[in-house]
Protein backbone atom coordinates (compact mmCIF):
# COMPACT_ATOMS: atom_id res chain seq x y z
CA UNK A 1 0.00 0.00 0.00
CA UNK A 2 1.25 3.32 -0.91
CA UNK A 3 3.11 5.27 2.01
CA UNK A 4 1.27 8.67 2.27
CA UNK A 5 2.28 10.38 5.68
CA UNK A 6 5.26 10.47 7.79
CA UNK A 7 3.28 8.11 10.34
CA UNK A 8 2.57 5.71 7.46
CA UNK A 9 6.44 5.94 6.89
CA UNK A 10 7.46 5.33 11.13
CA UNK A 11 4.85 2.22 10.65
CA UNK A 12 6.25 1.04 7.72
CA UNK A 13 9.84 0.77 9.19
CA UNK A 14 8.32 -0.70 12.61
CA UNK A 15 7.54 -3.63 10.54
CA UNK A 16 10.19 -4.46 8.64
CA UNK A 17 12.72 -6.13 10.76
CA UNK A 18 14.81 -8.50 9.38
CA UNK A 19 16.02 -8.62 5.76
CA UNK A 20 13.34 -10.84 4.48
CA UNK A 21 10.34 -8.79 5.47
CA UNK A 22 11.50 -6.46 2.86
CA UNK A 23 9.31 -7.01 -0.42
CA UNK A 24 9.51 -5.23 -4.32
CA UNK A 25 6.41 -3.41 -3.10
CA UNK A 26 7.57 -1.91 0.25
CA UNK A 27 11.24 -0.98 -1.64
CA UNK A 28 8.71 1.14 -4.56
CA UNK A 29 6.83 2.49 -2.04
CA UNK A 30 9.38 3.61 0.22
CA UNK A 31 11.09 5.24 -3.09
CA UNK A 32 7.60 6.72 -3.74
CA UNK A 33 7.33 8.38 -0.30
CA UNK A 34 11.03 9.38 -0.46
CA UNK A 35 10.90 11.23 -3.86
CA UNK A 36 7.87 12.70 -3.14
CA UNK A 37 9.16 13.85 0.21
CA UNK A 38 12.29 16.09 -1.77
CA UNK A 39 9.98 17.19 -4.65
CA UNK A 40 7.77 19.04 -2.03
CA UNK A 41 11.14 19.82 -0.23
CA UNK A 42 12.55 21.44 -3.56
CA UNK A 43 9.38 22.82 -4.62
CA UNK A 44 9.57 21.06 -8.03
CA UNK A 45 5.57 19.55 -9.37
CA UNK A 46 7.60 17.22 -12.07
CA UNK A 47 9.18 14.58 -11.52
CA UNK A 48 7.00 11.73 -11.75
CA UNK A 49 8.28 8.01 -11.12
CA UNK A 50 7.72 5.93 -14.20
CA UNK A 51 6.26 2.94 -13.47
CA UNK A 52 5.48 0.12 -15.85
CA UNK A 53 5.50 -3.36 -15.11
CA UNK A 54 8.03 -3.76 -18.99
CA UNK A 55 10.23 -0.76 -17.93
CA UNK A 56 13.31 -2.75 -16.13
CA UNK A 57 13.53 -1.12 -12.82
CA UNK A 58 15.86 0.62 -10.54
CA UNK A 59 18.75 2.38 -10.17
CA UNK A 60 16.98 5.70 -10.82
CA UNK A 61 18.07 8.62 -13.53
CA UNK A 62 16.27 11.81 -13.45
CA UNK A 63 15.50 12.73 -17.60
CA UNK A 64 14.89 16.14 -19.41
CA UNK A 65 11.52 15.80 -19.59
CA UNK A 66 11.03 15.79 -15.79
CA UNK A 67 10.42 12.24 -14.27
CA UNK A 68 12.30 9.98 -12.59
CA UNK A 69 13.28 6.95 -14.70
CA UNK A 70 14.37 3.79 -12.48
CA UNK A 71 16.02 1.31 -14.76
CA UNK A 72 19.26 -1.08 -14.85
CA UNK A 73 17.72 -3.88 -12.70
CA UNK A 74 14.04 -4.99 -11.66
CA UNK A 75 12.82 -3.86 -8.54
CA UNK A 76 12.33 -7.74 -7.47
CA UNK A 77 16.30 -7.21 -8.23
CA UNK A 78 16.61 -4.71 -6.18
CA UNK A 79 15.01 -5.97 -3.30
CA UNK A 80 16.63 -9.27 -3.49
CA UNK A 81 20.14 -6.80 -3.59
CA UNK A 82 19.28 -5.12 -0.30
CA UNK A 83 18.42 -8.55 1.00
CA UNK A 84 21.22 -9.95 0.37
CA UNK A 85 23.71 -7.05 1.51
CA UNK A 86 21.92 -6.50 4.69
CA UNK A 87 22.27 -10.27 5.47
CA UNK A 88 26.19 -10.11 4.70
CA UNK A 89 26.64 -6.59 6.45
CA UNK A 90 25.06 -7.30 9.42
CA UNK A 91 24.02 -4.44 9.54
CA UNK A 92 20.10 -3.63 10.17
CA UNK A 93 18.32 -4.33 6.70
CA UNK A 94 15.85 -1.17 6.76
CA UNK A 95 18.71 1.12 7.96
CA UNK A 96 20.53 0.13 4.84
CA UNK A 97 17.71 0.45 2.67
CA UNK A 98 16.54 3.64 3.81
CA UNK A 99 20.59 4.71 3.80
CA UNK A 100 20.30 3.60 0.29
CA UNK A 101 17.13 4.83 -0.72
CA UNK A 102 17.00 8.31 0.34
CA UNK A 103 20.31 10.05 -0.86
CA UNK A 104 19.68 8.49 -4.34
CA UNK A 105 15.96 10.22 -4.16
CA UNK A 106 17.82 13.84 -3.27
CA UNK A 107 20.35 13.01 -5.97
CA UNK A 108 18.01 12.41 -8.60
CA UNK A 109 15.21 15.74 -7.22
CA UNK A 110 18.67 17.52 -7.32
CA UNK A 111 18.78 16.88 -10.57
CA UNK A 112 15.28 18.41 -11.80
CA UNK A 113 16.19 21.14 -9.82
CA UNK A 114 18.88 21.78 -12.08
CA UNK A 115 16.95 21.26 -15.09
CA UNK A 116 14.72 24.42 -13.94
CA UNK A 117 17.60 26.54 -13.35
CA UNK A 118 19.10 25.41 -16.73
CA UNK A 119 15.05 26.75 -18.08
CA UNK A 120 16.05 29.99 -16.24
CA UNK A 121 13.77 29.57 -13.70
CA UNK A 122 15.99 29.44 -10.70
CA UNK A 123 19.16 31.66 -10.58
CA UNK A 124 22.24 29.78 -9.54
CA UNK A 125 25.94 30.08 -9.42
CA UNK A 126 26.83 27.24 -11.53
CA UNK A 127 23.54 26.99 -14.04
CA UNK A 128 25.75 28.40 -17.03
CA UNK A 129 27.87 25.70 -16.84
CA UNK A 130 25.39 22.67 -15.90
CA UNK A 131 24.08 23.97 -18.93
CA UNK A 132 27.47 23.89 -20.91
CA UNK A 133 28.59 20.74 -19.82
CA UNK A 134 24.99 19.27 -21.35
CA UNK A 135 26.43 20.11 -24.56
CA UNK A 136 29.56 19.34 -24.48
CA UNK A 137 28.13 15.97 -23.37
CA UNK A 138 26.05 15.83 -26.54
CA UNK A 139 28.98 17.29 -28.76
CA UNK A 140 31.34 14.22 -27.29
CA UNK A 141 28.83 11.81 -28.12
CA UNK A 142 28.99 10.91 -24.52
CA UNK A 143 32.47 10.29 -23.66
CA UNK A 144 33.03 13.26 -21.73
CA UNK A 145 30.71 12.14 -19.15
CA UNK A 146 31.66 8.29 -19.24
CA UNK A 147 35.68 9.52 -18.58
CA UNK A 148 34.81 12.08 -16.62
CA UNK A 149 31.26 10.82 -14.60
CA UNK A 150 31.89 11.59 -11.13
CA UNK A 151 34.33 15.23 -11.88
CA UNK A 152 31.21 16.61 -13.69
CA UNK A 153 29.85 19.72 -12.13
CA UNK A 154 26.11 18.78 -12.31
CA UNK A 155 26.85 15.56 -10.61
CA UNK A 156 29.22 16.71 -7.90
CA UNK A 157 26.07 19.34 -7.35
CA UNK A 158 23.64 16.61 -6.97
CA UNK A 159 25.64 14.39 -5.08
CA UNK A 160 26.87 16.70 -2.45
CA UNK A 161 23.58 18.30 -2.51
CA UNK A 162 22.71 15.11 -1.33
CA UNK A 163 25.37 13.38 0.68
CA UNK A 164 24.25 17.01 3.09
CA UNK A 165 20.37 16.62 2.82
CA UNK A 166 20.35 12.22 3.55
CA UNK A 167 20.84 12.52 7.02
CA UNK A 168 18.55 16.06 7.84
CA UNK A 169 15.73 13.42 6.00
CA UNK A 170 16.78 10.19 7.76
CA UNK A 171 17.10 11.65 11.59
CA UNK A 172 13.28 12.19 11.31
CA UNK A 173 12.96 8.46 10.48
CA UNK A 174 15.59 6.38 11.95
CA UNK A 175 18.56 8.12 13.63
CA UNK A 176 20.60 5.20 12.98
CA UNK A 177 20.05 5.07 9.25
CA UNK A 178 21.43 8.87 9.31
CA UNK A 179 24.74 8.33 11.17
CA UNK A 180 25.07 4.84 9.46
CA UNK A 181 24.70 6.77 6.09
CA UNK A 182 27.18 9.86 7.24
CA UNK A 183 29.92 7.48 8.48
CA UNK A 184 29.81 4.59 5.49
CA UNK A 185 28.83 6.61 2.71
CA UNK A 186 32.12 7.67 1.53
CA UNK A 187 33.80 4.43 2.60
CA UNK A 188 31.55 2.29 0.72
CA UNK A 189 31.36 4.63 -2.50
CA UNK A 190 34.89 6.52 -2.77
CA UNK A 191 34.73 7.83 -6.34
CA UNK A 192 30.35 9.04 -6.13
CA UNK A 193 31.92 11.27 -2.91
CA UNK A 194 35.49 12.30 -3.76
CA UNK A 195 33.53 15.75 -4.75
CA UNK A 196 33.23 16.66 -1.11
CA UNK A 197 37.04 17.02 -1.07
CA UNK A 198 37.52 18.68 -4.67
CA UNK A 199 37.30 21.61 -6.14
CA UNK A 200 33.90 22.11 -8.01
CA UNK A 201 33.45 21.62 -11.89
CA UNK A 202 37.05 22.18 -11.98
CA UNK A 203 38.76 18.93 -12.29
CA UNK A 204 41.38 18.84 -14.68
CA UNK A 205 40.25 16.62 -18.00
CA UNK A 206 41.57 15.29 -20.90
CA UNK A 207 39.39 14.77 -23.77
CA UNK A 208 40.31 13.93 -27.38
CA UNK A 209 37.73 15.86 -28.95
CA UNK A 210 37.11 15.50 -32.74
CA UNK A 211 35.77 18.30 -34.77
CA UNK A 212 34.79 17.63 -38.52
CA UNK A 213 37.41 15.14 -38.41
CA UNK A 214 40.54 17.74 -36.92
CA UNK A 215 41.73 16.73 -33.57
CA UNK A 216 41.25 19.02 -31.09
CA UNK A 217 43.07 17.12 -27.20
CA UNK A 218 41.43 19.41 -24.65
CA UNK A 219 43.33 19.40 -21.82
CA UNK A 220 41.89 22.16 -19.39
CA UNK A 221 39.51 22.15 -16.25
CA UNK A 222 36.01 20.69 -16.43
CA UNK A 223 34.68 24.46 -16.45
CA UNK A 224 37.14 25.25 -19.64
CA UNK A 225 36.30 22.49 -21.39
CA UNK A 226 32.70 22.68 -21.74
CA UNK A 227 32.77 26.25 -22.41
CA UNK A 228 35.38 25.96 -24.99
CA UNK A 229 32.83 22.91 -26.41
CA UNK A 230 30.01 25.17 -26.27
CA UNK A 231 31.68 28.22 -27.83
CA UNK A 232 32.16 25.68 -31.32
CA UNK A 233 28.69 24.58 -30.78
CA UNK A 234 25.94 26.99 -29.99
CA UNK A 235 27.44 29.55 -32.58
CA UNK A 236 26.80 26.17 -35.41
CA UNK A 237 23.19 25.42 -33.26
CA UNK A 238 21.99 28.84 -32.11
CA UNK A 239 18.21 26.48 -31.20
CA UNK A 240 20.56 25.35 -28.12
CA UNK A 241 19.99 28.43 -26.54
CA UNK A 242 15.98 27.82 -26.37
CA UNK A 243 16.94 24.25 -25.31
CA UNK A 244 18.76 26.16 -22.16
CA UNK A 245 17.76 29.45 -21.79
CA UNK A 246 19.93 29.85 -18.42
CA UNK A 247 22.62 30.81 -21.59
CA UNK A 248 20.75 33.30 -22.99
CA UNK A 249 22.57 35.53 -20.51
CA UNK A 250 25.81 34.50 -21.78
CA UNK A 251 25.70 33.68 -25.57
CA UNK A 252 23.82 36.59 -27.84
CA UNK A 253 21.25 35.64 -29.88
CA UNK A 254 23.26 34.52 -32.97
CA UNK A 255 25.09 32.14 -30.16
CA UNK A 256 28.21 34.34 -30.48
CA UNK A 257 29.79 35.06 -26.42
CA UNK A 258 28.93 38.29 -25.01
CA UNK A 259 31.87 40.42 -24.17
CA UNK A 260 32.91 41.27 -20.77
CA UNK A 261 31.21 45.07 -20.71
CA UNK A 262 28.13 43.58 -21.56
CA UNK A 263 27.95 40.80 -19.28
CA UNK A 264 28.78 43.26 -16.68
CA UNK A 265 26.02 45.95 -17.65
CA UNK A 266 23.65 43.04 -17.52
CA UNK A 267 24.23 41.75 -14.67
CA UNK A 268 23.80 45.31 -12.82
CA UNK A 269 20.37 45.31 -14.89
CA UNK A 270 19.60 42.05 -13.43
CA UNK A 271 20.95 42.66 -10.14
CA UNK A 272 18.60 46.08 -10.13
CA UNK A 273 15.69 44.09 -11.04
CA UNK A 274 16.06 41.81 -8.12
CA UNK A 275 16.17 45.45 -5.82
CA UNK A 276 13.07 46.88 -7.38
CA UNK A 277 11.02 43.21 -7.38
CA UNK A 278 11.85 42.70 -4.40
CA UNK A 279 13.67 39.33 -4.82
CA UNK A 280 16.80 40.58 -3.13
CA UNK A 281 15.26 39.05 -0.58
CA UNK A 282 15.74 35.55 -1.49
CA UNK A 283 18.16 33.41 -0.04
CA UNK A 284 19.44 30.50 -2.92
CA UNK A 285 21.00 27.26 -1.34
CA UNK A 286 23.67 25.93 -3.30
CA UNK A 287 24.95 22.97 -1.92
CA UNK A 288 24.60 23.55 1.62
CA UNK A 289 25.46 27.16 1.55
CA UNK A 290 23.35 30.16 1.36
CA UNK A 291 23.39 33.55 -0.66
CA UNK A 292 21.00 36.27 -1.47
CA UNK A 293 20.13 36.68 -4.58
CA UNK A 294 22.29 39.76 -5.55
CA UNK A 295 25.22 37.69 -4.28
CA UNK A 296 24.15 34.40 -6.15
CA UNK A 297 23.89 36.21 -9.44
CA UNK A 298 27.41 38.56 -8.90
CA UNK A 299 29.14 34.54 -8.36
CA UNK A 300 26.52 33.64 -11.53
CA UNK A 301 29.35 35.61 -13.77
CA UNK A 302 32.10 35.28 -11.60
CA UNK A 303 32.23 31.79 -12.56
CA UNK A 304 31.06 32.58 -16.46
CA UNK A 305 34.31 34.72 -16.41
CA UNK A 306 36.36 32.26 -15.06
CA UNK A 307 34.99 29.56 -17.38
CA UNK A 308 36.85 31.85 -20.41
CA UNK A 309 40.13 32.33 -20.60
CA UNK A 310 38.89 35.33 -23.65
CA UNK A 311 36.50 36.91 -21.01
CA UNK A 312 39.64 36.99 -18.27
CA UNK A 313 41.82 38.81 -20.63
CA UNK A 314 38.49 41.02 -21.34
CA UNK A 315 38.18 41.82 -18.44
CA UNK A 316 42.01 42.30 -17.10
CA UNK A 317 41.54 45.03 -19.48
CA UNK A 318 38.60 46.57 -18.12
CA UNK A 319 40.23 46.48 -14.83
CA UNK A 320 43.37 48.85 -16.22
CA UNK A 321 41.30 50.88 -17.90
CA UNK A 322 39.39 51.72 -14.98
CA UNK A 323 41.80 50.95 -11.91
CA UNK A 324 39.01 48.99 -10.79
CA UNK A 325 36.94 51.25 -9.19
CA UNK A 326 33.48 50.18 -9.20
CA UNK A 327 34.24 46.54 -9.54
CA UNK A 328 31.26 45.64 -7.01
CA UNK A 329 28.89 46.84 -9.97
CA UNK A 330 26.07 49.62 -9.34
CA UNK A 331 23.35 48.21 -7.02
CA UNK A 332 25.02 50.67 -4.40
CA UNK A 333 24.61 48.88 -1.16
CA UNK A 334 26.25 45.36 -1.10
CA UNK A 335 23.66 42.61 0.96
CA UNK A 336 26.99 40.64 1.76
ZN1 LIG B 1 23.22 11.97 -11.41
Amino acid sequence: MAIHTADEMHSKIEQLKTADDISTADVFDIFSFFIQNSKRFYGISKGDILQSPDIPNTAASARKNGDIEIYNHTIDEIAANFRQDAKESGVDAVQSLLASIVPTCEHECDHLVQQEIVEGKRIHLDGSQFAKEQIAIAATRGSLYEANRYNMGFEQDANIVAFYRTPDVLEQYSPQAASFFQKEAPIQQPERYSCLSVPFGETKINLDFEYYGVKMPIHAPLNIAATQIADIFIPEIPELLQYNPVLKREYNPYGKRKPYAQLMQEKDAWINELMQTGQFRSIIPVRGKKYTAPDAVRMFYDNIIKSSPELQKQAEQARTNTGDVLSGGSDGHSVR
